[in-house]
């Protein structure tokens, strides 16, 4: 008997074999007991208390939540600009810190942030500059990206020549220029308008299922947190917890616009609806 036979034959039947079972693969993003409370003057603010998550590889988690309750907080404690007062966090297996010094993740902000005195173009290559990316590699992505959110014709404009939603869009550009496997946005999506938005949602789902990235989605929309999602996270009002979990992974990864329509998505939209009022119930 060959080598390789014979080491067929002492091997266990397939249940009790180790190897084969499906190694739960590393969390992006895990948080456990999270805290986090700002001091300010006159009293301490409680913006987070107790969040637990583990977002996996190529997911799509979209929190929603009341304003005020900490989204912003805990995405900005993911990218390592807020410092949690409790409870763990690691982002890819280390520190946010580190994963911050890695380069590990694009933020969208709220506000797009884009410098006055550069062009569209050169505010979307802003981060490929600093990453020191060769100039002909620079132009090429910057077209890709701006061709992407639309602003093709845009590239030489400067952000006070566009309008508030175009300028969203640049900085959607920008954070995704760079190519990073995370991608942290915090209502990117708010200030567009609904046709504007059913566009960019919809370019923004066919993105993630190209890439694999794994994606952290504040909104206040409950279609759009839906439509989007493998899960969306609904929190209480202040200090934001989690009060449930919504899986819509069972959506399946294509979803026209039309699927919003269907008796599943509606089921889905009630339940996170449900749970935004439990947790305002919580807090009463
Ligand atoms: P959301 O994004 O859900 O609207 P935030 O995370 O921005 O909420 O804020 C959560 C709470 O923390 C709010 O009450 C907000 O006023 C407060 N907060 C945010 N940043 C600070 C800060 N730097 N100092 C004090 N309070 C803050
Ligand atoms: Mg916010």
């Amino acid at each position: 008997m060959s080598r390789a036979g014979a080491l067929a034959l002492k091997q266990p039947p397939e249940p009790d074999r180790p190897a084969l079972r499906a190694a739960a693969p590393r969390p992006v993003v895990s948080a456990r007991g999270l805290c986090l409370t700002y001091e300010a003057a006159d009293a301490p603010v409680r913006a987070l208390a107790d969040v637990d998550l583990d977002v996996a590889p190529g997911e799509f988690v979209s929190f929603i939540g009341p304003s005020g309750c900490g989204k912003t907080t805990l995405l900005r404690c993911v990218a390592d600009l807020e410092q949690p007062t409790g409870g763990e966090l690691t982002v890819n297996g280390v520190s946010a810190e580190a994963a911050r010094l890695r380069r590990d993740y694009g933020f969208v902000f709220q506000a797009p942030a884009l410098y006055p005195w550069r062009t569209i173009e050169r505010n979307v290559a802003l981060p490929l500059e600093l990453f020191g990316v060769p100039r002909a590699e620079r132009r090429e992505r910057v077209a890709r990206y701006l061709d992407l959110v639309q602003l093709s014709g845009f590239a030489k404009k400067f952000p006070w020549q566009l309008s508030g939603g175009m300028q969203s869009r640049a900085s959607i550009a920008r954070a995704l220029c760079f190519d990073p496997k995370l991608l942290l946005m915090d209502e990117p999506f708010g200030a567009l308008d609904e046709i504007v938005r059913d566009h960019l949602n919809a370019q923004l789902l066919a993105l993630w299922r190209a890439t694999a990235k794994t994606v952290l989605f504040v909104t206040h929309s409950i279609p759009e947190a839906v439509y989007l999602s493998t899960r969306v996270v609904v929190m209480s009002p202040r200090p934001g917890r989690i009060v449930d979990i919504v899986d819509c992974a069972g959506l399946g990864p294509e979803r026209p616009l039309e699927i919003r329509e269907s008796p599943e998505f509606l089921r889905l939209g009630q339940r996170v609806r449900e749970g935004l009022r439990a947790g305002h119930a919580y807090d009463a």
